[in-house]
């Protein structure tokens, strides 16, 4: 397995269970061993009756309908539908696998009928699948970075190590499963494929995510899918760490004021509302924004009604205060509080309650649209429409076969995980024939 995230994880399991025996290869340290599955909280799953994990019922119908309605109708049916009836078992399966799942009767998260939140987060998830690796005589190896894949004649792989002498650190390997997640964790990529903008972006995930596997599955004759250029950006603090913020650096406030671009100028908010997502549709429009930054401007009134933020707000007692705070021109902010408080958006309240208040925004990226193409037994397709039975693809690397455009709440974790469970089954009876 090339990369330790949840599809790495998932695989080595899968592939282990059969009999066969299994590295797995991360190039992150093990501080940061899990990708960025690390980050997150609740996973989609389809269930026809109340669990202990999660209530009422979610049937495969209204996955698929939800992801042909945000994916346009542009998601391989057959792999969504293999990625729909594998998330029912996925629950038993990680719980087999030593992970805790959160019971929604306690109270502490939120009502779904869709999503099962692992109990500890994501990180306590990741965790339990590495325990349960070691226990199972996975050979883990952290710091190990993939560089190359080279086929033997007689089927399989030589696979090339960073920093090894030509020779030197090689592994052999009968089948590999590429779960090295998707591109955009390098700055050299980004500004390829975004230009100068590039620079104003931020990454929500880990920084060792940085689609050079991608890019050599490309060049080895793997086909393409998706668009580089298509990404899921959400808006997030600009004082957050460049790479990894994680969830608590998204800025979940928008609809308790007003946005205004680096010079106090008011963006309106067409299209990107008051519903609970809106935070993923103001990602780009602040991305087209000049230097990729925006303000969220509230009032006394809205810092109330907002969730707490991970930074402080910066705060002033008067919109002049503020404007000579953020370095913009007074009577600009002025006039953009003023037409926003005479023209308010649906659900918005007028600005005029000190203390006045702002979060400098940029954004941030959480994954982009674009990976190798694999077949229904997740086989990486040859541009030529060969597949090659030693070489198979899951998780994110492979998410724009079935996620061209769009996402639904708890996708991410569900597509990896199933994906990569299947890989390995898929990969193990290949071998073990
Ligand atoms: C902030 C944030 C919050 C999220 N929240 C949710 C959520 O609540 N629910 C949900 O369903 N999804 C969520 N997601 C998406 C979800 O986390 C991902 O879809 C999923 O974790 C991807 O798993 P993966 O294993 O395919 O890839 P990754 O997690 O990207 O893992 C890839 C692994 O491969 C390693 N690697 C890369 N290149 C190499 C190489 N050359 N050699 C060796 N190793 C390599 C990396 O170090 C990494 O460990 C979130 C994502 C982010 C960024």
């Amino acid at each position: 397995m090339v990369g330790g995230g949840i599809a790495g994880l998932c695989a080595a399991l899968a592939a282990r269970r059969t009999g066969v025996s299994v590295r797995l290869l991360d190039n992150a340290p093990v501080a940061m061993r899990g990708g960025n599955a690390r980050h997150a909280r609740n996973f989609r799953v389809v269930h026809g009756e109340p669990t202990p994990y999660v209530p009422d019922s979610y049937h495969a119908s209204e996955f698929l309908a939800e992801l042909g309605s945000v994916t346009g109708g542009t998601a391989d049916q057959t792999l969504a539908e293999r990625m729909v009836s594998g998330s029912e078992t996925l629950v038993p399966w990680l719980i087999e696998n030593g992970v805790a799942m959160q019971p929604p009767s306690l109270g502490v998260v939120p009502y779904s009928r869709r999503t099962v939140f692992p109990l500890g987060g994501g990180k306590a998830m990741i965790n339990a699948l590495y325990r349960q690796a070691a226990a199972l005589d996975i050979a883990i190896s952290s710091n190990s970075e993939v560089r190359a894949l080279r086929d033997v004649a007689d089927g399989g792989w030589i696979v090339e190590m960073a920093g090894s002498a030509p020779g030197e650190s090689v592994i052999e390997a009968r089948a590999v499963i590429v779960c090295a997640g998707g591109p955009g964790a390098d700055a050299a990529w980004l500004r390829a494929h975004y230009g100068k903008s590039a620079d104003g972006l931020m990454l929500r995930g880990t920084p060792y995510a940085d689609g050079r596997m991608l890019d050599h599955l490309i060049g080895l004759g793997g086909c393409a899918v998706g668009e580089p250029t298509v990404c899921h950006m959400v808006a997030v603090d600009a004082r957050g760490p460049r790479f990894d913020g994680g969830i608590v650096t998204r800025i979940t406030a928008i609809p308790c004021g007003m946005v205004v671009d680096r010079f106090g100028a008011r963006i309106d908010a067409i299209g990107a509302g008051q519903e609970p997502t809106h935070y993923a549709r103001w990602g780009p429009r602040i991305a087209a924004c000049d230097d990729q930054m925006a303000y969220l401007i509230l009032d006394a009134d809205g810092l109330q009604r907002a969730a707490p933020q991970a930074f402080a707000p910066i705060e002033a007692e008067t919109i002049a205060a503020l404007a000579a705070a953020l370095d913009f021109e007074p009577a600009k902010l002025a006039a953009a509080v003023a037409s926003f408080n005479a023209t308010q958006p649906t659900g918005a309240r007028p600005l005029i309650r000190a203390p006045f208040a702002a979060y400098p925004m940029r954004a941030g990226i959480t994954f982009v649209h674009h990976g190798v193409a694999v077949d229904e037994r997740l086989r990486v397709r040859w541009a030529d429409g060969r597949a090659n039975a030693t070489l198979y693809a899951a998780g994110m690397i492979m998410a724009a076969n079935v996620l061209r455009r769009g996402y639904l709440a708890g996708l991410g974790i569900t597509l990896s995980a199933v994906f990569g469970r299947l890989a390995g089954e898929e990969a193990a009876h290949h071998v073990a024939r």
